[in-house]
């Protein structure tokens, strides 16, 4: 199924400079970039971004890491995107990420993931929508 699904290289790999190596492996899989930008979140951007996670133990550190620096934020589109994004990042935990995938090769810690990626069809449709305007997104 064609889909779009919201993707996030986080502060780490954007300081890495890390960003077109990123973005060639989604290519590489057959997606296609449909939109992207580099933006520095504010705090209540990352909060409201975030807002499923709020009550997490985790929450202050994932906002403050997210605000940390600039993020690159895309658009995918494809064949199962949601899905073969999520696929290509491997696990939240990159000591737990299978090797080649983005985790494995660019994050250094559970807090430090390197990507952000649309979990369900429906979350994926919200973050595209809090990130990009439809004349953004071709
Ligand atoms: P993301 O939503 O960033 O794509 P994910 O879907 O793999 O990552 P989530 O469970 O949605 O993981 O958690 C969101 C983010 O919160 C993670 O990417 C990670 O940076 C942070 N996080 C999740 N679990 C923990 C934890 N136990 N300790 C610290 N940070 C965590
Ligand atoms: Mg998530």
């Amino acid at each position: 199924m064609m889909e779009q699904t919201l993707s996030i290289i986080k502060p780490d790999a954007v300081a890495k400079n890390v960003v077109g190596q990123i973005l060639a492996r989604f290519e590489e899989a057959g997606l296609r970039i449909a939109a992207t930008k580099k933006i520095r979140l504010s705090r209540v951007d990352a909060e409201a971004f975030y807002a499923v996670h709020k009550d997490r133990p985790f929450f202050k550190d994932l906002v403050d890491f997210m605000i940390s620096g600039p993020v690159v934020v895309s658009v995918l589109e494809g064949e199962n995107a949601m899905a073969k994004n999520r696929e290509l990042m491997g696990a939240t935990n990159p000591k737990e990420a299978a090797p080649g995938t983005i985790r494995a090769d660019f994050a250094d810690s559970i807090d430090a993931n390197a990507v952000h990626g649309s979990d369900s069809l429906e979350n994926a449709a919200i973050e595209i929508a809090f990130f990009f305007p439809q004349r953004e997104i071709y």
